[in-house]
């Protein structure tokens, strides 16, 4: 007799009960046949599970993003990348670049990121001039 490590059932040790395995010192495996295909039947499944969720999941965000852009376009409004606020079209500057043809950031965003690409450029050329001045 042996016991089946997942059912914890004595069956009689043969061929009919448990798979044979060379790894095992009595030369069949630990679990039972019937808990080896159960357990090779979940396993697959949880994968498969595991992968289409998976799938599912991104497939549901990319959905939910479209359908959530396209409600704001239909409304006039469009979700800034940057602050993430939903603000009217005309908050957005024109861009031939992108599919909608507007800038993905609003204006502020995008007067912020100037201003501070000028500030940026200011202290750099403060820095050339005390550099020059020597
Ligand atoms: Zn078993
Ligand atoms: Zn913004």
């Amino acid at each position: 007799m042996k016991q089946c490590s997942v059912c914890g059932q004595f069956k009689e040790l043969s061929k009919s009960n448990f798979y044979p395995s060379l790894r095992e010192h009595d030369g069949f495996h630990h679990t039972c046949r019937t808990c080896s295909v159960d357990k090779f039947k979940n396993k697959e499944q949880k994968r498969d599970n595991a992968y289409f969720s998976a799938q599912g999941n991104i497939q549901l965000a990319r959905k939910e993003k479209k359908e959530e852009n396209l409600l704001n376009y239909i409304n006039g409004l469009k979700k800034c990348s940057r602050c993430e606020e939903v603000k009217p079209l005309s908050n957005f500057y024109k861009n031939s670049k992108t599919s909608d043809k507007l800038t993905s950031w609003c204006k502020c965003c995008t007067k912020e990121r100037h201003l501070a690409y000028q500030r940026d450029n200011v202290v750099k050329e403060q820095n050339d001039n005390r550099g020059t001045d020597h």
